[in-house]
């Protein structure tokens, strides 16, 4: 079962912790890599050691922030995980098992950290998250 949980608003847009979550870059598949690559540049994508791809990290953000916001937000290769963070894993479609404090809000509002404990109980998550 797929129940359609509303999702408690993150203050996404624009950012104030100067979008935290992007300060690794992102794992991408395949296909968005080879998209990404051809439209924005070869350089904006590499393949790590143990073989997956990511997108590139300049300054301590992923590359293709600027200006506290993401430039490629929408383009048809937006990472599925980053539509998917905080609450939906991409591979799976189910909740989102890793790390959430990566994003401040959910140090300073506990509920949040709860509200991801107990989808993952439950296996609840919907495909529309915000981000
Ligand atoms: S998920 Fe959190 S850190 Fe990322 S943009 Fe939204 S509010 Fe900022
Ligand atoms: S692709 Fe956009 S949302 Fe995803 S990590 Fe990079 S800048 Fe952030």
């Amino acid at each position: 079962m797929r129940p359609d949980p509303a999702f408690p608003a993150l203050p996404c847009l624009p950012c104030p912790h100067q979008s935290a979550c992007c300060a690794y870059g992102v794992t991408v598949s395949a296909e968005e890599a080879a998209s990404l690559a051809a439209r924005h540049g070869e350089d904006k994508v590499y393949r790590s050691r143990w073989g997956e791809w990511r997108t590139r990290v300049r300054q301590g953000r992923c590359i293709f922030l600027r200006d506290n916001e993401c430039t490629i937000h929408d383009d048809p290769s937006y990472p599925a995980v980053c539509r998917g963070f905080p609450w939906v894993d991409a591979e799976t479609g189910g909740p989102y098992e890793f790390e959430q404090t990566i994003c401040p809000e959910f140090l300073s509002r506990p509920e949040l950290v709860q509200l991801g404990k107990a989808m993952v109980r439950s296996g609840a998550a919907a495909m529309n998250a915000p981000g």
